[in-house]
C-alpha cells in the first residue's frame, strides 16, 4: 500500500462504515423474516415499548428493546470479534461483522424456535418464558454488534477482563448470566435452579 492511499483514511472508514451497516440491515432484515415466519409477534402485549426492563423474568422481559439478557448479547460480540478475527485474519472488518452477526441471528432464530422456548421453561427457572419479539431480538443483534466493535476497540486482554465484569456483574444483580444461562440450559444445576427462582420471585 502507498503512501497516497494511507493518507486519504476518511474515505476508507467512510466506505468500511456503509459495508459494515449494510451488513447489518442485511442479517437483520433476515432475521426479522425468518422470526415473523416463525409467527413471533414483534413488540410487548403491553403494547408500550421500553427502553430498558429491569427484571430477569417478567411480563416484559425479552419483549422490549433492552433487559438483563442484553449483556449476554454483548458478551456475544465480545467472543465473537477476537474469535472470528483469530479464525480468518485475512479478512475484511465487514466480512468478520457478516460473520458474527450471521451466528447471533442464527442464535436468535434457534432461541424462538418452539423446541428452544420449551427447553427453557422446563429445564431452567425461567418458567414462563414465551420466546422473544422480534424488536428485543433485533435489539440482540444490535447489543452484539455493538459487543463486537467495543471488543475490536479493547483488544483481548481487556476484552477478556470486560466478559469477566459483565459475567460477575449480572450474576450479582440478576443472578443470571452468559455462563449461567448456557450452563442451565444445557446440563441443569438444581441448586442455582432454585437460588435463582428465589431471587426473581
Ligand atoms: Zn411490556
Amino acid at each position: 500500500m502507498d503512501s497516497l492511499s494511507e493518507s486519504s483514511p476518511p474515505f476508507r472508514i467512510s466506505s468500511n462504515a456503509w459495508r459494515c451497516a449494510a451488513a447489518f440491515a442485511a442479517v437483520a432484515a433476515g432475521q426479522a423474516v425468518v422470526l415473523v415466519a416463525l409467527g413471533r409477534q414483534w413488540w410487548c402485549d403491553c403494547g408500550k415499548l421500553f427502553l430498558y426492563t429491569n427484571q430477569p423474568l417478567g411480563p416484559h422481559t425479552s419483549q422490549h428493546l433492552l433487559d438483563p439478557y442484553s449483556w449476554s448479547h454483548l458478551q456475544h460480540g465480545l467472543v465473537l470479534a477476537p474469535l472470528l478475527a483469530w479464525l480468518a485474519p485475512k479478512r475484511s472488518l465487514a466480512w468478520l461483522l457478516v460473520a458474527a452477526l450471521t451466528i447471533e441471528a442464527g442464535w436468535e432464530i434457534l432461541e424462538n424456535t418452539p423446541w428452544v422456548i420449551e427447553r427453557y421453561r422446563s429445564a431452567t427457572a425461567a418458567v414462563g418464558y414465551e420466546g422473544d419479539t422480534i424488536i428485543n431480538s433485533l435489539a440482540d443483534l444490535t447489543c452484539c454488534a455493538a459487543g463486537f466493535f467495543v471488543a475490536r476497540r479493547l483488544g483481548v486482554a481487556k476484552t477478556v477482563a470486560l466478559f469477566a465484569a459483565i459475567e460477575i456483574g449480572t450474576i450479582a444483580i440478576y443472578r443470571d448470566s452468559l455462563l449461567l444461562n448456557v450452563l442451565m440450559l444445557l446440563a441443569p444445576v438444581e441448586a442455582i435452579r432454585s437460588w435463582q427462582e428465589a431471587g426473581w420471585r
